[in-house]
């Protein structure tokens, strides 16, 4: 199958963007990677009048360094994060997650934004920036707005964006040097969607203990009775334990679900406390 006729505009900057947006009144549709998009268009699951490729706009390829946070532009592709050479505990997390998602070729291409915009809820970006608490950027012609990722993204292949909105960047608010991590896929074959993920991040000087179950059936799942045991007792959870929450969480899970997820969880755990 081809793709519908569409319309193809490369702006320079955001603000051209934003215009295009709005002027093509929910027919339009932003473009960064293609890894997504690109099958949608062909497959015609996605039929827009106008495609707005925002791979030439500089600003979204940018990562900028503040003393309590760093912003990566939209367009950033999973690789540059991958390589991205940043020993504190937060460079080599992004390097980790960025370097999990599928295989090479696509990471050359595939942005994270791209990733967050399209919502799956496997995505790696998107169980790794509700674990980091992320805040996204977005701007339209009606001006700029910064939603936290549990507000960004509503559920499965949805998120608060306006069809006139574009995701311009996240900012992320950085973790201490000794915090501590454990990110664990299950993943019947590499290069391919995890069925589950765990992500976890430690770091007892911000008085943070966070455990993510990953790869749900919507919203990545903040498990707040494991994250406490854990903070308490500086114990890795049995499988029950964490099965018990996840199963409260996503009730119709059977039990392989369950133990998928439960042993991408445990293993983060353990991993952070290594
Ligand atoms: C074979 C294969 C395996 C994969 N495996 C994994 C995996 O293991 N883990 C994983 O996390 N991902 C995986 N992916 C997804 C891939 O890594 C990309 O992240 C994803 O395809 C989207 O990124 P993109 O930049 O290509 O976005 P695109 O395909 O260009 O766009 C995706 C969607 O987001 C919208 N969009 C893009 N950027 C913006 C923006 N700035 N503002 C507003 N809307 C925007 C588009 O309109 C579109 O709806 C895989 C993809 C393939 C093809």
């Amino acid at each position: 199958m081809k793709a519908h006729a569409f319309s193809f505009e490369r702006p320079l900057d955001v603000a051209g963007a934003s215009r295009l947006l709005a002027e093509a009144k929910g027919e339009g549709r932003v473009l960064a990677g293609g890894q997504t998009l690109g099958p949608m268009l062909n497959m015609r699951l996605a039929m827009p009048k106008l495609i707005v490729d925002i791979g030439n706009i500089a600003e979204l390829k940018s990562i900028n360094h503040f003393s309590d946070r760093i912003v990566v532009g939209a367009c950033v592709n999973h690789a540059t994060l991958e390589d991205w050479i940043d020993l504190t505990p937060l460079g080599r997390l992004l390097s980790h997650a960025g370097g999990s998602i599928a295989y090479r070729a696509i990471r050359n291409r595939g942005t994270i934004g791209g990733s967050l915009c399209h919502a799956d809820p496997a995505a790696d970006w998107v169980t790794t920036m509700s674990l980091l608490q992320a805040s996204l950027l977005t701007a339209s012609t009606k001006g700029k707005r910064r939603l936290v990722m549990s507000d960004f993204m509503l559920g499965t292949y949805s998120t608060a964006l306006n069809s006139d909105e574009m995701l311009v960047a996240i900012d992320i608010p950085k973790i201490s040097s000794e915090a501590r991590w454990g990110y664990y896929r299950v993943c019947r074959k590499v290069g391919e969607f995890p069925e589950a993920l765990g992500a976890v991040l430690l770091d007892a000087p911000r008085s943070v203990a966070r455990v993510i179950a990953g790869g749900m059936n919507g919203k990545p799942a903040n498990l707040t009775s494991i994250s406490e045991f854990v903070a308490a007792t500086g114990k890795t959870p049995e499988l029950g334990q964490i099965e018990s929450e996840i199963g409260q969480i996503e009730p119709e899970f059977d039990a392989i679900d369950l133990r998928h997820h439960a042993v991408a969880v445990r293993r983060a755990i353990q991993m952070a406390l290594l």
